[in-house]
């Protein structure tokens, strides 16, 4: 594997990518088909078909073409790319340059989405979108389950009769959603954070730029989460377990880890993830940016 991309599992799911704030943010889960933002393409997540892009700054998007290229290359069927309505015609504009540099055209597949829209990805899974707050085009992904369940008042019914009642036209099922896993991408605490989709789901992916005292204002100024939001936060966030990325490269995972676990409760301290594990490759990077 890649030096830069961490493998972490919990929860039932696979997390492959890597995240550090204006560096590179990219997180694959495989078991659901989805990329959350595509950072530098790394080769780990290429085989995955939909990639939800929540902003188109750089250490998101870079590898926007490159993602499409090496999916061509691979001969992997297209990928989609769902993106901010807003970034739809920039990114034709992207491609187009990049058919006029190599002197060939790359197939891409680009959707537009806006706030509260779902994205079907396969039977019975959506890609939910909601609005995040970070100064521009930008939205948060929620895969949610949508599970047909037959309603209470038919479950004792003998099949001859539940047959005849659903000839007769009777709504019988009703949907249960299951939200599964959600990604907020780079944000400012918002009205979001209400939502089902996201302070229900099993697994939230949650950015946490900055960590210590200071760096409050810096947080405010470019609409980044801060430790103070997220304890903020735990009240009314019901989820299993929270992977936090984004960090700033001027915190270490240990300092991270270390203010954490004194603020939050231990049950609360407990469900907390870092996709940076802690391996012999990635400490010394964390470690090596001490001071920046
Ligand atoms: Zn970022
Ligand atoms: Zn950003």
């Amino acid at each position: 594997m890649n030096a830069r991309v961490n493998k972490i599992q919990f929860g039932g799911y696979t997390f492959i990518g890597y995240s550090l704030a204006g560096e590179e943010s990219v997180v694959g889960v495989p078991e659901l088909n989805v990329c959350f933002d595509i950072g530098r393409a790394p080769s780990e997540i290429l085989n995955i078909d939909n990639v939800l892009l929540t902003h188109g700054h750089m250490d998101h998007a870079a590898g926007i073409a490159y993602y499409f290229s090496q999916r061509n290359f691979l001969a992997n069927r297209n990928g989609t790319m769902i993106v901010p309505h807003d970034l739809v015609n920039p990114i034709h504009r992207l491609m187009d340059a990049w058919c006029e540099i190599e002197g060939h055209r790359t197939p891409y597949r680009i959707v537009g989405v806006g706030p509260d829209e779902d994205y079907p990805l396969r039977r019975g899974l959506v890609a939910r979108t909601f609005q995040t707050v970070h100064g521009g085009p930008c939205l948060g992904y929620s895969v949610v389950e949508i599970r047909q369940k037959l309603k209470p008042e038919f479950l004792d019914l003998p099949g001859h009769k539940l047959a005849e009642i659903r000839r007769s036209g009777i709504e019988m099922t009703y949907n249960l959603e299951v939200p599964l896993v959600c990604y907020c991408g780079d944000t400012a605490y918002g009205k979001f954070f209400e939502l089902d989709c996201v302070r229900k789901a099993k697994i939230l992916i949650l950015e946490c730029t900055f960590i210590e005292q200071g760096h409050r204002t810096r947080a405010q100024a470019g609409y980044h989460l801060h430790l103070d939001d997220f304890l903020r936060l735990q009240d009314i966030l019901e989820n299993e377990h929270i992977l936090l990325v984004h960090l700033s490269r001027r915190t270490t995972l240990g300092v991270a880890r270390q203010e954490l676990r004194s603020l939050l409760q231990s049950d609360q301290y407990k469900r907390i993830q870092f996709l940076m594990a802690r391996t012999p490759q990635n400490s010394s990077r964390f470690y090596s940016n001490l001071g920046q």
